[in-house]
């Protein structure tokens, strides 16, 4: 489902790297507050958790300084460069599994497979979703971290055994666990990337007229509405035209519609051409068409007019015929965008009027 090409799969895995790192954030803070309660009525019953007390203690004030950070983490995300939102993650589970460890080490001495405290911490850490590499890295010096020690804190040698094999079983589980998740994020990212995508192609295509790829009728009329806006705004000039081919029923009248449509597609191609890139062309009738002209005056557009006109008079359309254009063209002047476009449908009309050909910028024209 994915057609994601290399520069921009480069650029989606940055994203993608930010968005798992905002997730991540996000679990986090609610999990540095949410341990704190959960650990804090621990310290109340640490007797029976053979005398862990210094330890919780310990992680408390580890979990008080560093929830805060996390918070900081979370509301300051996109001011934060990735590698100190890294640290701030990497630091919270090298704290999560120091307790874990902790515990255990301190408790084995007195109970030999309480090993659980250790598994509780570290799979905690998986909430912290990273790509497969860094947490292989991650996982393996937790493994290492407990799995080294063990005979200094156990006496029992079965017991050392015992707990290694099972830790290895879980650290495995946690790091399949932490792949398959890393792998599910992506996945979900990059369909989640192509259908947004597909939507704005979809969008596109729906704005636009097929024979000729200009804005349709309605995208036209909505193009207008927001140069116009952006012209209020700016206090920057507009221009619009509107142009109609000549006697174009005669064209379709004598070489058919085939040929007629050849001819439409051809005059948009003259037009694309013709006009600046920030111009907007649309395709506002059967063989009616309009240019939106932002930042450009009466005197600019008229010129932009004048070579579109020449350009199709002088154009080769492999018959031998000659097709011209006439238009008009206004200045919008704050009027309706209605008004304004009844004028310049007025200019065309006087310049089909008055020989056709030609376009025309001012109604008193004679
Ligand atoms: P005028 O100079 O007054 O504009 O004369 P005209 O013959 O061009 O008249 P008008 O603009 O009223 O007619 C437009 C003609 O364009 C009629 C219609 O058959 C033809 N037309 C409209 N859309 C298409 C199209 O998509 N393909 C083809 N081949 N012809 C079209
Ligand atoms: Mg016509
Ligand atoms: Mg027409």
């Amino acid at each position: 489902m994915t057609n994601i090409q290399p520069e921009s799969q480069h650029a989606a895995e940055l994203t993608l790297e930010r968005v798992i790192l905002r997730e991540n954030a996000r679990r986090l803070s609610v999990v540095s507050v949410a341990l704190i309660g959960l650990v804090f009525p621990l310290y109340f019953i640490e007797h029976r958790l053979f005398d862990t007390g210094p330890l919780i203690l310990a992680f408390l004030a580890a979990s008080a300084l560093l929830a805060p950070l996390i918070w900081l983490m979370r509301i300051q995300f996109d001011c934060w460069p990735v590698w100190r939102i890294k640290s701030v993650q990497y630091l919270y589970s090298f704290v999560t599994i120091a307790y874990g460890c902790g515990l255990s080490f301190w408790s084995a001495r007195q109970a030999d497979m309480t090993h659980m405290f250790f598994m509780v911490m570290a799979g905690l850490v998986v909430l912290i979703v990273m790509p497969p590499r860094e947490s292989l890295i991650v996982h393996g010096l937790t493994f290492a971290s407990f799995v080294l020690p063990l005979p200094v804190f156990m006496s029992n040698p079965d017991a050392v055994l015992a707990t290694r094999i099972n830790t290895t079983i879980f650290m495995i589980i946690i790091q399949s666990l932490s792949i398959e998740l890393y792998r599910m994020r992506k996945r979900s990212f990059t369909d989640q990337l192509s259908i947004e995508k597909q939507n704005a192609q979809l969008k596109e295509l729906v704005r636009l007229d097929p024979m000729t790829q200009l804005l349709n009728h309605e995208a036209s009329f909505a193009a207008l509405s927001d140069e116009i806006r952006r012209s209020r705004r700016m206090k920057t000039p507009l221009s619009v035209l509107i142009m109609d081919l000549d006697d174009f029923k005669l064209v379709n009248d004598t070489y058919g519609h085939l040929v007629g449509d050849d001819v439409i597609r051809q005059t948009a191609d003259i037009i694309r051409q013709t006009v600046r890139t920030t111009d907007q062309i649309g395709r506002y009738g059967g063989e009616e068409f309009i240019v939106i002209m932002p930042d450009t005056d009466l005197a600019a557009a008229s010129v932009v007019a004048t070579r579109i006109r020449r350009s199709l008079e002088t154009a080769e359309f492999g018959h031998s015929f000659q097709v011209t254009v006439s238009g008009g063209i206004s200045q919008f002047q704050m009027e309706p965008i209605d008004e304004l476009i009844r004028q310049t449908d007025s200019k065309l009309y006087l310049a089909k009027k008055t020989g056709k050909n030609r376009i025309v910028d001012s109604l008193s024209e004679i």
